[in-house]
C-alpha cells in the first residue's frame, strides 16, 4: 500500500509499504480522510523521540473498517470510524488521575505507531469511535476539536462572557467553536491575516487586526484570553488583555526553550488563572463527535485543502500554502 513514511529525522518518502496484518483485537481501516497537523512536522524533526522512526505520520483520521481481528467485538466490517490516537501506559500518576493524555510514556498512532497517512491503518478496537454518516473529512476533525475541547474544559471557557483569541488558524477557530458550543457568549479574534479575520467573522465571531490601534485600547477587557499562535511575543502579552479575576489559556505551541517574564504579584493581586492544554483526553473525542453536529457549516470552512497523500508529503517537505487552514489527504473509497 502507498504511505507517507518518515524514515528518519527530517526525511520523508512517499512509497509502497507492506499492508499491516491483523492481530486479535485489531482493526484494519481503509483511511478516507487524514489531517495534517503541526505535530506531524514536530515528529519529522525528531522532537517526539528518535525511536519512532520509521513511522507513518497522521493522527487525525477517519475511515471505513475493512477487516477485523478474531477477538474484535466492538466494531464490525463496514463501520465508519474515527481514531482516538493516544496510547497510554495506564499505570503512571497521570493515568491514575484520569489524565491519560499526560501519560509519562504517552504514545500515539501517527507518532510512535504507524498512523493515518496511508491507504490502510491498523488500530486497536478500543481506539475507534463510530461516526455514523458523518462525512469523513468532517469526522477527521474530531481529534483537533477534541484537543480544543480539552482546553475549553481546563479553563471552563464555556462560562466566558467576553473572550479574546490570538490566532484565527484551525486551532483558534476550533477552540472558539467548542467554547461557543459550551456557552461562551462573545468571542473576538486577533490575527495579522485579514482573510482569516473575515473567515472568523463569517462564523459569527468578532475580529481585530493585530496591527491596529483598536487592539491597544482593549487592555483588561476580556475575562478569557487565549493564545492560539504559539508565538512567544503573543504569549507574554496575554496578561495585558485579561480583566481582574480573568483566565489565560496557552493553547499554542511555543518553542520548547522560549521563556517569558511574568509577575507573581500581578497574578496574586489581580487573581488571575493561567492554564495550559495539551492534546486530548479520551472523553474529549466523544465530546467532539457530539459538538461536530452543531457546527458542520463552520467546520466545512476549516478544511481548505483535500489532496492526495503524495501532495501532503510535498507540503510536509516544502511548507504549506499561506491561505491554508486544515489540509487533509483524502481517498475516494
Ligand atoms: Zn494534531
Ligand atoms: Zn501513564
Amino acid at each position: 500500500m502507498k504511505a507517507i513514511v518518515f524514515t528518519e529525522k527530517n526525511k520523508i518518502t512517499y512509497k509502497d509499504i507492506k499492508t499491516p496484518e491483523l492481530e486479535k483485537e485489531q482493526v484494519l481501516i481503509a483511511v478516507r480522510a487524514s489531517g495534517l497537523c503541526h505535530t506531524d512536522l514536530e515528529v519529522l524533526k525528531g522532537n517526539y523521540g528518535s525511536s519512532a522512526f520509521p513511522v507513518v505520520p497522521g493522527h487525525e483520521y477517519a475511515g471505513t473498517v475493512e477487516q477485523i481481528g478474531d477477538e474484535v467485538t466492538k466494531i464490525k466490517v463496514g463501520d465508519n470510524v474515527v481514531v482516538d490516537p493516544n496510547i497510554e501506559c495506564g499505570y503512571c500518576l497521570s493515568c491514575q488521575n484520569n489524565n491519560a493524555h499526560l501519560c509519562k510514556t504517552l504514545g500515539a498512532y501517527g507518532v510512535t505507531v504507524n498512523g493515518g497517512f496511508a491507504r490502510y491503518s491498523l488500530v486497536h478496537q478500543n481506539a475507534l469511535h463510530d461516526i455514523g454518516d458523518l462525512p469523513f473529512h468532517i469526522a477527521a476533525l474530531a481529534e483537533p476539536l477534541g484537543c480544543a475541547l480539552n482546553g475549553v474544559g481546563a479553563i471552563k471557557a464555556g462560562d466566558s462572557n467576553n473572550a479574546l483569541i490570538f490566532g484565527a488558524g484551525p486551532m483558534g477557530l476550533l477552540f472558539a467553536l467548542a467554547a461557543k458550543d459550551k456557552g461562551a457568549k462573545k468571542i473576538t479574534f486577533v490575527d495579522v491575516n485579514p482573510d482569516r479575520l473575515t473567515l472568523a467573522e463569517s462564523m459569527g465571531f468578532n475580529s481585530v487586526h493585530s496591527s491596529g490601534e483598536n487592539l491597544a485600547n482593549l487592555n483588561k477587557e476580556f475575562d478569557l484570553v487565549v493564545d492560539a499562535t504559539g508565538l512567544i511575543k503573543v504569549a507574554e502579552k496575554l496578561i495585558n488583555f485579561v480583566c481582574d479575576g480573568g483566565k489565560i489559556m496557552h493553547l499554542g505551541v511555543c518553542p520548547e526553550d522560549a521563556k517569558m517574564e511574568i509577575s507573581p504579584f500581578e497574578i496574586f493581586r489581580r487573581q488571575l488563572t493561567i492554564a495550559g492544554s495539551h492534546s486530548l483526553n479520551h472523553h474529549n473525542i466523544i465530546e467532539a463527535l457530539a459538538t461536530i453536529h452543531n457546527c458542520i457549516p463552520e467546520l466545512e470552512k476549516i478544511v481548505t485543502h483535500k489532496l492526495n497523500a503524495k501532495d501532503i508529503a510535498t507540503y510536509m517537505q516544502d511548507g504549506v500554502p499561506k491561505d491554508s487552514l486544515k489540509i487533509q489527504a483524502v481517498w475516494d473509497n
